[in-house]
């Protein structure tokens, strides 16, 4: 099914209406695109990708850090057709070339600020040529373009020369297959190694859709996009912008105190967050600006009681928002208004998409409302699949787990349950799944409550192999102020004080400085367990 171009579209119709706009984090100015000059400087990039040689097809890998030129690359792909292969930035040279092969990317695009990493993946590339049985589809054809390097001048003269950008604007004539591949995509690599996810523009446009028929549309809304672009939740407001015709508001990083500034100057309506964004926020003397918001989305990553009951306090729009890079970002959001009424839950699947909760051991046998299961989803904006099939997880600790799309719905790895109004509730992940003497044991649960300890800031808990009850509990604390007066009995006595059952409490404690944690804030839970068994 075809669409016409979004961008060129919008180009037409709202040509000085503000498309973009970037805060420079240095200088404190805002630099500002009108939906005309977004497309202009997009046929510019078209220009260039093409004299590189970029084809319809070709796997295109962008590491760059937040700037307005990944968003108009990332136009410019869709112009060529090519695939956009988004590239963590904040992965080592030799994880970033694992993701390259595992993608068959073509074409690496740079600038001066990921120049090292690239100057440390070629040394690794050039000592990897020797050895040509590598997977990679085509050695030769990779090739570095530092686009920092681009004559504009020149550009303009090959513009030129190609199309005449007044007529494209008057028709707005470029289209989209909605079942083209639109990029791919890593995993956090929370539980693992990441694992490739091919979304497609139809992805993208249905969850765009689904969003805007959840929040609603205003025709000066202005999404703040603070996190990064190589994740799914961070590209996804480039689309959301673009299909809407709204403003969209840059920042290089997350910085609260920039965040909260461009709230007020910028009049941001909308924001996306993940918990520990949030907590940060909400520490800093500017949060008040939060208060001019008609949205938070807050997700990606389980959030407190505490968080979200101070969030409530405040009276924040918070909505509490599931969803994964496999669902080309949110696919249940909780609004505001029932926070108090569905404490926990991360509400409804947006229109468009469904949820079933699944026996752990019998994916056929659909769970009743109340019963935790694996959540499984099905939708417009769900993946058709994982890039290999070998993606397709399968921890360690529980060899017949399966996570991927079967039947078609996809297996989250997730878990939890539905209450009777059909509202999500998500509990943990498959994998961090306790389970001692028989029982199930949920770590979040024995983490809220270790939490709320005034002495502990951060904590998490694992099970460790034990020959008699299978897994006992352990829990890793990092305490307020190095107070390392904890002893396990006073753990043990403050957690069943609150009414903690006596095989959930920890039967080890570990006292660290800090832990592990993913750049959107969650625990690497397989890390620390390997550190506790060394
Ligand atoms: P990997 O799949 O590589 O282990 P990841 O699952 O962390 O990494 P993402 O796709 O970025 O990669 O994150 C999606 C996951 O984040 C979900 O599957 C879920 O486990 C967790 N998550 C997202 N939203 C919530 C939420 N509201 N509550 C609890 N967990 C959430
Ligand atoms: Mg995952």
């Amino acid at each position: 099914m075809k669409s016409p171009n979004w961008l060129s579209q919008r180009a037409v119709q709202k040509k000085d209406a503000i498309a973009l706009s970037f805060r420079d984090g240095v200088n404190l100015t805002a630099n500002t695109w009108t939906y005309a000059q977004l497309e202009d400087e997009v046929n510019l990039w078209v220009a260039q990708l093409q004299a590189w040689g970029i084809r319809s097809g070709d796997r295109v890998g962008l590491l760059l850090a937040n700037q307005p030129r990944y968003i108009t690359l990332v136009h410019a792909m869709t112009r060529c057709e090519a695939v956009a292969v988004f590239l963590n930035i904040r992965l080592t040279a030799k994880e970033i070339s694992w993701q390259i092969e595992d993608s068959q990317v073509s074409y690496l695009l740079y600038d001066q600020f990921t120049r090292s990493t690239t100057q440390e993946f070629k040394d690794l590339e050039f000592k990897n040529l020797e050895f040509k049985n590598l997977e990679f589809e085509n050695p030769i054809k990779v090739s570095y373009s530092d686009i920092s390097d681009i004559d504009y001048s020149s550009l303009n003269s090959l513009f030129r020369d190609r199309c005449n950008p007044l007529e494209k604007r008057q028709f707005g004539s470029e289209s989209i297959n909605l079942e083209n591949l639109q990029g791919i995509f890593y995993t956090s690599g929370t539980t693992g190694k990441p694992k490739g996810v091919p979304l497609t523009y139809g992805n993208h446009f249905h969850s765009a859709i689904a969003s805007a028929l959840n929040l609603g549309l205003q025709s000066d809304d202005n999404w703040l996009l603070c996190m990064p672009m190589f994740h799914v939740g961070g590209l996804a407001i480039i689309w959301r912008s673009a299909i809407y015709g709204t403003k969209l508001t840059l920042l290089p990083k997350f910085d609260e105190r920039e965040v909260l500034e461009a709230i007020a100057s910028e009049r941001v309506t909308l924001i996306s967050l993940v918990p520990t964004m949030l907590t940060r926020l909400l520490e800093h003397s500017l949060w008040q600006n939060l208060q001019q918001l008609r949205g938070i989305l807050l997700g990606g990553a389980p959030a407190s009681p505490e968080l979200i009951a101070h969030g409530q306090q405040l009276n924040l729009p918070i909505m509490p928002t599931y969803g994964m890079t496999e669902t080309a970002s949110q696919i249940t959001t909780l609004r505001t208004e029932e926070i108090a009424l569905k404490q926990g839950s991360s509400g409804l699947p947006l229109l468009g998409n469904s949820l079933r909760i699944v026996d752990l051991d019998d994916a056929q046998r659909e769970l009743p409302s109340g019963e935790i299961g694996q959540i499984l989803v099905q939708g417009a904006s769900v993946m058709s699949g994982y890039l290999h099939t070998d993606h397709t997880d399968r921890t360690d600790r529980q060899q017949s787990q399966f996570q991927g799309i079967a039947d078609g719905w996809l297996h989250t790895g997730d878990m939890g349950y539905l209450d009777r109004d059909g509202y999500l509730y998500v509990v943990s992940r498959r994998s961090d799944l306790i389970i001692s003497g028989g029982e199930n044991i949920y770590p979040t649960e024995i983490e809220t409550i270790l939490l709320s300890h005034p002495a502990i800031a951060e904590a998490c808990v694992v099970g460790i192999l034990d020959r008699e009850w299978g897994e006992f509990v352990a829990a890793i604390l990092v305490t307020n102020h190095n107070n390392n007066q904890l002893t396990l009995t006073e753990i043990r006595d403050f957690c069943e004080q609150k009414s903690l059952a006596r095989y959930k409490l920890p039967k080890e404690i570990y006292v660290w400085k800090s832990l592990p944690k993913t750049a959107s804030g969650k625990l690497l839970r397989q890390q620390i367990r390997n550190q506790i068994n060394i």
